[in-house]
């Protein structure tokens, strides 16, 4: 494992980048954002591509680009490479353990297959916020950006800035189906390619092409014709449909059955 630029790899204390050195590759897996390469001897390579970065595998006499910042070689002469034109990706090699108790997954939500529809109520109850912004906020679920928590909502009806302790449970319940179809789509079609994303294999995204809302402000929704507006909430561009993604009043979740509690 080598650093050709420093800054992007961060290196567990008591370890040092020859610590992967003769370490088969155990295993790959994601959490929320992150790529987690596990190697032998509980060793994780933790990756976050941001904006930018690339995690690919190359030839040995592919010439690197520009823009390479971290390569690991492989024991068939291949090397596997970060790359990242922006910078603002990282690459963790720690104890797997440290890494998912005190690294960047620590404070990681539960992944959308695993939230239970009782534990995100009771998640929503507390926050006041709009909803686009608990979707986004990666300690209440784990994986979801900017571009799927727009679709996701647009796929159920809701309203981005709808206050979150204002969502009734049935709603919660198909927001998080909406959630899990939108995220297997996306992965089944290699994500969503916007500028220069590509995958592992360099080949962009397919699911852009299925985006209903995002990135489409003034266009027709699919779903009934009417323009799609953006706005920001939540800091964010937020792209919705004014007639599918109607704006509620604010009311009491459970004004309906009385009481003064
Ligand atoms: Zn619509």
């Amino acid at each position: 494992l080598r650093e050709l630029f420093a800054g992007v790899l961060v290196v567990g204390e008591g370890l040092s980048p020859d610590a992967t050195e003769g370490r088969r590759v155990r295993g790959l897996r994601r959490r929320g954002k992150y790529i987690l390469l596990d190697l032998e001897h509980e060793l994780s390579l933790g990756v976050h591509l941001r904006m930018t970065g690339r995690l690919w595998v190359a030839a040995p006499d592919q010439a690197r680009p520009k823009h390479t910042h971290v390569v690991v070689s492989l024991d068939d002469g291949r090397e596997l490479r970060f790359t990242d034109p922006r910078r603002f990706g990282r690459v963790q090699l720690d104890l797997a353990t440290r890494l998912e108790t005190t690294g960047f997954l620590a404070s990681l939500g539960p992944e959308p297959e695993e939230l239970s529809a009782g534990a995100l109520e009771r998640v929503f109850a507390r926050r006041p916020g709009p909803l686009k912004g608990v979707l986004l906020d990666q300690r209440v679920v784990a994986g979801l950006g900017n571009i799927y928590v727009d679709e996701i909502l647009h796929d159920c009806g809701l309203d981005p800035r709808l206050a979150a302790h204002c969502v009734h449970p049935a709603e919660i319940v198909r927001l998080l189906g909406s959630t899990r179809r939108i995220l297997s789509d996306a992965i089944e079609a290699g994500g969503s390619t916007i500028r220069d994303y590509v995958g592992g294999d360099g080949r962009p995204g397919a699911f852009q092409r299925a985006h209903r809302v995002f990135g489409r402000q003034g266009k027709p929704c699919p779903s009934c014709g009417e323009a799609v507006r953006k706005i920001r909430v939540a800091g964010r561009g937020t792209h919705f449909c004014p007639s599918c993604q109607p704006r509620r009043r604010r009311r009491p979740r459970r004004s309906s059955q009385g009481g003064t509690r």
